[in-house]
């Protein structure tokens, strides 16, 4: 499969949307915002409150094609916007995504005889370890999860058990899991104070998580270098791994949001973290929600510094990775792979509910309800499953390849431009191409100008890029994560917008 061919499917699928919202008559721009009128009419249409009778199906679809549907902006379906990391919706994904609503398959026991949604989720997985050059016979345990957030949760809290665990029962302790007796007598019997997770310019979700698991925002902890805040410090990690009244989970940053830089730059690296980790007895969790990506490219020159920023994550306890994101399925959709097959279960078993086990007997399929967060589940494997399937190896290298030569181009134009300042600081523009992954941080010299840039970007509708902050000054991300990018195409049409941009503010 070839990407002309995912283009032919995309273009036919285009064609039958635009069928579909021609015959309900709605307003469609090729703007990635929705009008500001469009918005207005969109609020003014939403109901005071629940009518008796119903409007009827008929009226129901005309009020939301034609009322709804213009006030919603084109995130995914755009190839030209690059806020947040965003993605696509490839249309292998698409179809079978329609498939999971109307089949409404329920995945949370493995119950064999009764539907292949639980084999299938758990062939996804392992197609996914395929992808990223893992090994299966290693990493072939996890789940399915709404997104990294989540993922981010689970790696937490299996890192939490296992640090505890193993702290508690150095000093004797019977009471050893938190799964099973809470955090605060396991604390007690470990004589700790708490858990620190360190991190260098973690993603805000690992501060989400710490405050969710009862380790505290507050004990997420910086280990950055003083000269570069993207990489680790290994004295101070050493130096905290150390201490004797926490115990600490290391979150490595394998795709930095702001300028999707790694914390790590080689094996050896990775190698370095694992030898003190498993020193200190800590954890090493990988946020590798776009980040590892980087795995599926070839070994050219072209990626070597990308390759090396995500090389020996096998080394790590467990890993998260968005499916919403570079995988480009539809929301929600993220993974959680752990190399310690039983962790998750010490956290999440549903327990005690005889109805819900499985069919009994010897199964490699575990059931999603005693390994993750929810019980009843949306079978968000399927569309991962499809794209996996249908593009293989070669489609998903092929995209990617396509998003970083792009972002490249812009940051190389950038870097020339008298007006912007690109922040991945690189004193030379060939390193700083070649460590260009798929977002471009960006400011304007001007600071008038720089104050509003996001916003002055996104008026256009052209594209849409985030609005961030760096160093202390405001700045732009433009994160490109579509699988419709087109490099020759879409660079002309970031150029012209930031050049006018530019231009006006002179
Ligand atoms: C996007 C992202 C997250 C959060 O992911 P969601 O899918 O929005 O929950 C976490 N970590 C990193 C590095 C991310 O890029």
């Amino acid at each position: 499969m070839d990407l002309q061919d995912i283009e032919h499917t995309a273009n036919e699928q285009g064609k039958l949307q635009t069928e579909l919202w021609k015959t309900a008559q709605a307003p469609w721009t090729s703007t990635i915002l929705p009008s500001a009128d469009s918005l207005t009419e969109a609020r003014a249409s939403l109901p005071m409150s629940l009518s008796n009778d119903g409007m009827g199906f008929d009226l129901a679809r005309r009020h939301i094609l034609n009322d709804i549907v213009p006030g919603f902006n084109a995130s995914s379906i755009s190839p030209n916007y690059y806020g947040f990391v965003t993605g696509g919706i490839t249309p292998a994904a698409q179809f079978a995504d329609s498939i999971v609503s109307m089949y409404d398959q329920n995945v949370q026991v493995h119950l064999a005889e009764h539907s292949i949604s639980t084999d299938v989720e758990f062939n996804t997985l392992g197609l996914i370890v395929d992808l990223l050059h893992l090994d299966r016979q290693t990493w072939h345990h996890g789940t399915f999860t709404t997104g990294a957030t989540a993922s981010n949760i689970l790696g937490l809290a299996c890192g939490r058990e296992s640090v505890l665990r193993a702290a508690a029962s150095k000093k004797g302790a019977t009471v050893t899991s938190v799964g099973e007796h809470g955090l605060f007598e396991v604390f007690l019997a470990a004589g700790l104070s708490g858990v620190q997770v360190l991190s260098t310019l973690p993603h805000s979700s690992m501060a989400k998580a710490a405050g969710i698991l009862g380790i505290g925002r507050a004990n997420v902890k910086s280990i950055c270098r003083q000269d570069n805040p993207l990489f680790i410090d290994l004295a101070r990690l050493e130096a905290e791994l150390a201490r004797s009244d926490k115990a600490s989970i290391v979150a490595i940053s394998c795709g930095e949001v702001n300028t999707g830089n790694f914390a790590t730059t080689s094996l050896q690296d990775m190698q370095e973290v694992r030898r003190l980790c498993d020193k200190y007895g800590s954890w090493v969790h990988v946020d590798g929600a776009f980040g590892i990506f980087g795995r599926i490219l070839d070994d050219s020159g072209e990626f070597a510094s990308v390759k090396q920023g995500c090389a020996g994550i096998e080394l790590a306890d467990s890993i998260t990775g968005d499916g919403h994101k570079m995988l480009n399925v539809p929301y929600d959709c993220g993974f959680f792979l752990c190399r310690h097959p039983d962790e998750a279960g010490h956290v999440f078993q549903n327990a005690n509910a005889a109805y819900l086990t499985g069919g009994g007997g010897v199964s490699s399929v575990p059931s999603p309800l005693n390994i993750g967060i929810e019980n009843s589940r949306r079978f968000r494997a399927l569309p991962a499953y499809a794209s996996l399937v249908a593009y293989g190896r070669v489609g998903y290298r092929v995209m990617l390849q396509k998003q970083i030569r792009l972002a490249r181009m812009i940051s190389a134009w950038l870097f020339e431009h008298p007006g912007y300042n690109t922040l991945l600081e690189m004193g030379k523009k060939e390193e700083l191409l070649d460590k260009t992954f798929v977002v471009v941080l960006l400011s304007a010299k001007n600071d008038l100008l720089n104050q509003n840039l996001a916003a002055r970007i996104n008026e256009t509708s052209k594209i849409f890029v985030s609005g961030t902050s760096w160093q202390g000054r405001p700045a732009c991300r433009i994160a490109i994560s579509n699988w419709r990018v087109d490099e020759e195409r879409d660079f002309r049409i970031v150029v012209d917008v930031l050049d006018s941009v530019a231009r006006q503010s002179n």
